[in-house]
């Protein structure tokens, strides 16, 4: 497996294999990998010839007052679950190298940040499509695979990719969970054994509400107020949305009558926790 630290030594070993018919497949990440992250690997490595994994702590997503040096980071520890599930190269540029003195170029969407974590992130969703459409760029695969954890960032992706012509499949992951069913996340590491219990009420609103709606349930609003009582329940917990909405545009729905998706966030002590499902109807099961 090649560890490569400079854009032009990716760039060459990309346009090599290219040069040669194969295909890449690729999957950015910002480290201290997971079983999620392996998952998306996995399914790179169906997908294409060979396996580029990117990991980058991503400045730019970050707002002023959030996690950007606090990140968990663990590059000897990646680098070992990489090697181990038989990734080709691992690209892990510095920010100097992505974000050179003079930057100016930013990729924005116009609709989709304005839902769900756009709006109490308004940074966020910037920094990912400027990282990602870089990241393209360099790396210039044939496939990239994102998680369904990240909905929302994955329908950008799919957006920005058909709006800037990129020549990308994109492809979305299932959300892999802990045996108990909280979603996995890097930010996993910063709940106290106190609070980990309670993480756990993200996934069980999401349940309930599937079950409300497997029973017949349509009204999105009281599907809403249900999952809001569940979170509320715990004192330790502050709501930041839960919302029942469109899947492509994320517009909110008012009566389930088709693919709806359930998300949440919430902010559990210092720690900002999301989770999603798509709602299914009895006559969709
Ligand atoms: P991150 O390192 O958090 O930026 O995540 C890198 C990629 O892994 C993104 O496409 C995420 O959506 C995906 N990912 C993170 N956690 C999970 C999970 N629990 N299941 C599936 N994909 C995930």
């Amino acid at each position: 497996m090649k560890v490569i630290t400079s854009i032009r030594d990716m760039y060459r070993f990309s346009e090599n294999l290219r040069c040669q018919g194969q295909t890449i497949a690729f999957v950015p990440t910002m480290g201290y990998l997971h079983e999620g992250h392996l998952a998306l690997m996995a399914e790179g490595k169906k997908k294409a010839d060979h396996l580029v994994v990117s990991i980058f702590v991503n400045p730019t997503q970050f707002g002023p007052s959030e996690d950007f040096s606090t990140y968990p980071r663990a590059m000897e520890q990646d680098l070992e679950q990489c090697r181990n599930i038989g990734a080709d190269a691992v690209f892990t540029p510095g920010s100097a190298d992505i974000y050179p003195e003079g930057f100016q170029t930013y990729v924005q969407l116009e609709k989709l940040p304005l839902h769900l974590c756009g709006l109490s992130r308004p940074v966020f969703f910037k920094g990912v499509a400027t990282v990602v459409t870089k990241l393209f760029n360099i790396v210039n695969p044939h496939v990239a695979l994102f998680g369904e954890k990240d909905f929302q960032q994955l329908a950008i992706i799919r957006q920005l990719v058909k709006d800037l012509n990129f020549g990308i499949e994109i492809v979305g992951v299932p959300i892999v969970r802990e045996p108990d069913g909280l979603a996995m996340s890097s930010r996993n590491k910063y709940l106290t054994p106190k609070q980990r219990p309670h993480a756990l009420l993200l996934h069980h609103s999401l349940a309930a509400a599937q079950k409300m709606v497997a029973k017949g349930e349509t009204d999105a609003g009281k599907i809403v107020a249900r999952a809001g009582e569940m979170l509320a329940s715990c004192a330790n917990i502050r709501v930041d949305y839960v919302s029942i909405c469109d899947p492509v545009t994320l517009d909110e729905i008012a009566v389930i009558e088709g693919a709806a998706l359930m998300a949440i966030a919430v902010w559990l002590g210092e720690t900002r926790l999301i989770d999603n499902r798509m709602l299914v109807q009895a006559n969709h099961i």
